[in-house]
């Protein structure tokens, strides 16, 4: 089972792709519901907001002391700077991977952009992927592997416990972060041919929509 934080952010989004893949999985607020989770997704969203609600619902402890029993944790965009040991110039909230991260990194709301890359170790074609306000990965410490470097930083990383993306593989059409999050978790996944197909309606840049209305 993979527990998705359900305080703020994309959890609709992370359980349909899960869904998908045939992984179960449950959004999870209560202490309890932390107990017995093979994975967490901390989903995209704002990580003030929900490094402010995480210390309201007095989860930050919990959240640890799983991760210590063997969670694997996965942090998509603020997700990944909630689980930063470093973020540039503000207080660090979980710290469970060491790496430094800079909010808001390519500007604004509207410097938010949709791109394709290659990322050898998840997939062996290229992956959409999907950057709204993210962060900057600005370095990793030893122990981190580089999963995704872009001009000067970087865009995926992971340990043997933590995967960390800057971009959002939930708003795309594409499951593969999604199949091997599951995988370090240990989960058994649906085959390939039998992953149901996304809504039809779906596009890559369905998340800019508001920001067209004038
Ligand atoms: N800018 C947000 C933050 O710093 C992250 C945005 C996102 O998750 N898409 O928390």
């Amino acid at each position: 089972m993979i527990g998705i934080l359900n305080l703020q952010g994309g959890v609709a989004e992370h359980s349909d792709h899960l869904q998908r893949i045939g992984v179960a999985s449950l959004p999870v607020k209560e202490p309890a519901d932390f107990t017995h989770l093979s994975g967490l997704i901390i989903p995209g969203g704002e990580s003030t907001c929900i490094s402010r609600l995480l210390r309201i619902f007095d989860l930050n402890d919990v959240i640890i002391r799983e991760f210590h029993r063997g969670m694997k944790i996965w942090g998509t965009c603020a997700g990944a700077v909630i689980l930063a040991k470093s973020i540039a110039g503000e207080p660090t909230c979980l710290g469970l991977i060491d790496m430094e991260i800079e909010r808001n990194s390519f500007g604004s709301q509207l410097d938010s952009f949709t791109c394709e890359a290659s990322v050898p170790a998840i997939a062996k074609r290229s992956i959409p992927l999907t950057f709204i306000r993210a962060p900057k990965i600005l370095r990793v410490g030893k122990e981190v592997t580089v999963l995704l470097r872009m001009d000067d930083y970087i865009a995926a990383a992971e340990t043997t416990d933590v995967l960390v993306t800057v971009f959002h593989p939930e708003l795309t059409g594409c499951v593969a972060f999604h199949r091997y999050f599951a995988r370090k978790c240990g989960l058994d996944l649906l085959d390939e041919t039998k992953i149901a197909p996304i809504d039809p309606a779906w596009k890559n840049t369905s998340w800019t929509r508001f920001a067209r209305i004038t």
